[in-house]
């Protein structure tokens, strides 16, 4: 088999000897097979990181940004192959596998960046109102680092957390959706190739309840770093709890778009595409929820069903294609379900609500707007993840705010409107991580990514992604020639 675990710098088969199924969502074909990893894989492979730990922690930043540098060479020359790679594994468009390529790269270039960086801010001093003590900051790797990964951007994913860990100094262990994990697997290749000593980078296949559990519960995993859905959130962090453990946590969203009356309608709705239905929606700061002024809800409502009619829902391998198949049979089964539920609670479908009808094969689901949605509705409430929207109303700014609020996610917020005065007052007012102004779902590796509330704590990317793996200490030195004298010791009081 050829897609095995990755671990110590040799490819094993896991211990079980058993092994998970590569399905094309567009096709629905098998087209590989992955390790099924367990706990006893995910030990080799914190063994592994524990021995390369001391080695790794040891060199300086500098020596490690030109490791990471190589890496994202690589995947530069690879790009076109990882792309396609990208596209059989979850579906997803070309155009848009081609983007999270090119991100994959910046994010191992900038954290290149970052590592060097922080050879220059090792022993900062810190003044103190006792000059006979010299106090300075380190910055010191958190040690072995557990990283347990989402399915709807595989590669970025993954670079989004490996990069910013290496950097850092940190030995890792990784583990990918079991429902894409081939690009993951490609990047462990190339590290390999590129020089990574052995490991430094381990990868373990597998489910989420066998070795993603595993991670999240292992001793010898100092920091994990969790993406994924609420529930298994909440269950990973029992886990580190347990053991008093670090981690932060990315979790889901049910972000609002806020479109009031002075916008330009077309170039709106574009950004409310961009939005809601890149990634077949499969993004947890999706904008699903858009909130209209009553002056334009007609307007806003007309153009947007109009515009998601017009998109080409198709394989993610046809360049044309907007809009591809989702992940799996099982969420497509979730979305509709989701979406019948909400219907049966008082929702309207305006346009999609199920399968196109021209696709027999493949996970497609009709780029879908639903109106009438009360607050207590399905749709309003829970992360869907796929391309579904539901449009309301509304009168005032207040009343925008108190509606984008209205959830128990904090990740991201859009606010759409031609008035910088309105889009200042109204930022920091939304209960988010992220806020765009006019403009939803860009997402760049210099700036600050997470969210509030359910939506998980902490923040990956930027500085800040990388002081993630990162312990601060004090090193304080008392440089008195004085004794300390507090016990009198050699001066006859304790003699
Ligand atoms: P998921 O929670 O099912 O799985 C995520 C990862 O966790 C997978 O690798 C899975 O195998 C593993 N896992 C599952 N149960 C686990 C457990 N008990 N212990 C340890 N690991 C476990 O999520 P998903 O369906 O792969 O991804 C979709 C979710 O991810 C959505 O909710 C989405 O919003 C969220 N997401 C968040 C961000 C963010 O940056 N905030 C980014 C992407 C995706």
């Amino acid at each position: 088999m050829e897609n095995l675990n990755f671990i110590g710098g040799t490819w094993q088969a896991g211990a079980s000897r058993e092994t998970l199924p590569v399905i094309n969502p567009a096709t629905e074909e098998v087209f590989a097979e992955i390790v099924r990893g367990n706990a006893a894989d995910v030990d080799a492979a914190v063994d592994a990181a524990r021995k390369a730990r001391a080695g790794w922690r040891a060199t300086t930043g500098a020596q490690r940004a030109v490791l990471l540098r190589a890496i994202a060479e690589a995947i530069r020359e690879a790009s076109p192959q990882l792309a396609q790679l990208e596209v059989d594994d979850c579906g997803k468009p070309i155009a848009e596998a081609r983007y999270d390529m090119a991100d994959a790269v910046a994010c191992f270039e900038y954290y290149a960046a970052c590592a060097e960086s922080l050879d220059e801010q090792q022993e900062r001093p810190i003044m103190v109102p006792d000059e006979r003590f010299d106090i300075k900051l380190r910055y010191e790797p958190a040690g072995v680092a557990g990283l347990i990964v989402p399915w709807n951007f595989p590669l970025v994913n993954a670079a989004w957390k490996v990069a910013p860990a290496l950097a850092a100094g940190c030995t890792v262990v990784l583990k990918p959706s079991e429902l894409a994990s081939l690009t993951t697997l490609a990047l462990a290749r190339i590290a390999e190739k590129a020089g990574l000593p052995p490991g430094v980078l381990n990868v373990v296949t597998g489910l989420g309840h066998e070795a993603g559990a595993a991670v999240a519960a292992h001793p010898g995993i100092d920091k994990v770093s969790f993406t994924g859905g609420v529930e298994s959130g909440r269950r990973v962090m029992e886990a580190r709890a347990h053991r008093v453990g670090d981690v932060a946590l990315e979790l889901g969203g049910k972000s609002a778009a806020l479109v009031f009356d002075d916008v330009d309608i077309d170039n709106t709705v574009e950004w409310l595409l961009m939005g809601s239905v890149y990634n077949q929606g499969q993004v947890c700061a999706a904008t699903s929820r858009i909130l209209v002024h009553r002056n334009v809800f007609d307007a806003v409502v007309d153009r947007l069903v109009k515009a998601m009619e017009q998109l080409r829902v198709g394989p993610g391998s046809d360049e044309g294609t907007h809009v591809g198949p989702l992940i799996s049979a099982a969420q497509l089964e979730r979305v509709g379900a989701l979406v019948e539920q909400g219907v049966a609670q008082g929702a309207r479908v305006v346009t999609g609500g199920g399968q196109p009808a021209h696709h027999t094969k493949g996970y497609y689901f009709s780029p879908t707007v639903l109106l009438d949605v009360s607050r207590d509705n399905v749709l309003w409430t829970e992360e869907v993840f796929g391309p579904v929207v539901s449009v309301t109303r509304f009168d005032s700014e207040a009343d925008a705010v108190e509606l984008a609020n209205d959830s128990r996610f904090g990740l991201a917020a859009a606010i759409m409107s031609a008035d910088p005065e309105r889009c200042a007052r109204l930022a920091p007012q939304i209960d988010a991580g992220i806020v765009w102004v006019n403009c939803s779902g860009p997402a760049f590796i210099q700036a600050p990514w997470g969210g509030v509330k359910q939506s998980g704590f902490r923040r990956g990317l930027g500085e800040w992604g990388m002081h993630e793996f990162l312990e601060l200490k004090q090193v304080t030195e008392f440089q008195s020639a004085e004794p300390w004298g507090h016990y009198d010791i050699g001066r006859g009081g304790l003699a």
